[in-house]
């Protein structure tokens, strides 16, 4: 049989790393131009977006070195039972498809993660070769993300990080007795301990560069992982208590939700649908909360259900406010910061404005409005100069009059 050509291998390895939400332009609707039909498509692979520690949004080339695994992960389509079209590519051809990429001004980066092949140890030293490749080489400048693997040898997973930008260990599921269930090649301690050396690691080259302007970097854009969503039993709740402990354990720059798609060929101790894309969603929103809103876990916690679950019909943080009414209205005029982040429909640049407008005036309710998409939603929850919602906090039917209606686009973070 002949070997498929770079382009059938690409096809291949770009397709199997879709899974991967560690770029965070999944969930969007599916179209496409078959059929010669308009133009462009949300659906190839290949190419996704990431954020550059600057903020600039960049495309990077998202492969895989190669699909073989001898791991035996159920929900995983690259999983050594799986019946897949299997593909492998050298550093080199990785390095030259970056570069030629690269040339072309199709991307800016490398996002590059691997089956496991002969052994952990093995599969690193390819992934750090390609990219040695890439900076020692070609002198590449561009973003690198490698996904590392925790079975590996400490010192690959630090070398890693002297080439990589970004470095990742996916914890794959929110509780370890998910991950003994649908991954039992792989285990908690071994992924926190190499989480916990690679925060450490961070840290270290930092403080080492404040000293010595020449040290070197390690992973500046920090660590970060992937939590499948839907496939075991863990609730929202599990999973926002699992997230919060990884923050504050391991210092990660982001925890990635990805909820768990039906794969070809599944193994029958899977789920057989996929959860709601809107609970990816709102564990997203759950995250920013703990992360940009000042709210403690157990606080997000505490807008889920008695059975863990977060609402899909409302965002989070207006659940949290319509359980703990007491804490309402707040005076935009006077209430503190923490106190208006609290707010639903007030965001973190709503907030800043009204926090830097008020110094000059007392601010109405018109003020608000402009900084807001949706007023209806703020209003019971504040007063200003001129409005002061009579016993609005306490109505029975408050949210039901403030749950979008069902056909409703996905807000973005407006809470
Ligand atoms: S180790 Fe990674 S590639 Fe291999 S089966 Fe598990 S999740 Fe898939």
């Amino acid at each position: 049989m002949s070997q498929p050509t770079v382009m059938e291998r690409l096809g291949i390895l770009a397709d199997a790393a879709k899974y991967d939400a560690s770029c965070a332009s999944s969930g969007t609707a599916k179209r496409n131009s078959a059929g010669g039909k308009g133009l462009g498509s949300t659906e190839g692979m290949g190419i996704c977006h990431a954020y550059a520690p600057d903020g600039r949004c960049i495309s990077l080339l998202k492969i895989l070195l190669t699909n073989h695994c001898i791991f035996d992960c159920h929900y995983c389509v690259n999983r050594k039972s799986s019946n897949v079209r299997r593909a492998r590519f050298t550093p080199q051809e990785v390095a030259d498809l970056t570069i030629a990429f690269y040339r072309r001004n199709y991307i800016e980066g490398l996002f590059l993660s691997s089956g496991i092949v002969r052994s952990s140890n093995h599969t690193m030293e390819q992934l750090i070769e390609a990219a040695r490749i890439l900076r020692e080489e070609h002198e590449f400048r561009g973003y690198i993300h490698l996904k590392t693997i925790p079975e590996a040898d400490p010192e690959l997973v630090a070398r890693a990080g002297l080439y990589a930008d970004r470095v990742s260990i996916n914890v794959e599921l929110p509780t370890q007795a998910g991950l003994a269930r649908l991954a039992p090649d792989k285990s908690t301690p071994v992924i926190e301990g190499a989480m916990a050396s690679i925060g450490s690691a961070i840290v270290e080259a930092k403080d080492a560069r404040k000293r010595f302007r020449h040290a070197p970097r390690f992973a500046p854009a920090g660590q970060s992982t992937q939590m499948i969503v839907g496939a075991d039993q863990a609730s929202d709740a599990d999973i926002v208590g699992r997230s919060a402990t990884l923050y504050s354990r391991f210092r990660l720059r982001r925890v990635y939700y990805s909820a768990f798609s039906p794969i070809p060929d599944a193994s029958a101790v899977l789920p057989l649908q996929r959860p709601p894309l809107m609970r990816e969603h709102r564990l997203y929103q759950s995250d920013w909360l703990m992360r940009f809103y000042g709210f403690a876990p157990h606080e997000v916690q505490q807008a889920a259900d008695d059975g863990g679950m977060l609402p899909l019909d409302i965002d989070p943080k207006l659940a949290w406010a319509l359980r703990f009414r007491d804490a309402f209205p707040v005076d935009v005029n006077r209430a503190p910061r923490e106190a208006l982040l609290r707010v639903p429909g007030l965001g973190v640049r709503a907030v800043n404005a009204l926090l830097s407008a008020r110094r000059q005036r007392r601010l109405r309710l018109e003020d608000v409005g402009r900084l807001t998409v949706s007023l209806t939603k703020v209003r019971p929850f504040i007063v200003t100069a001129d409005w002061r919602p009579t016993l609005l906090v306490d109505r029975a039917d408050l949210r039901a009059s403030l749950a979008p209606p069902k056909a409703r686009q996905l807000e973005l973070f407006g809470a």
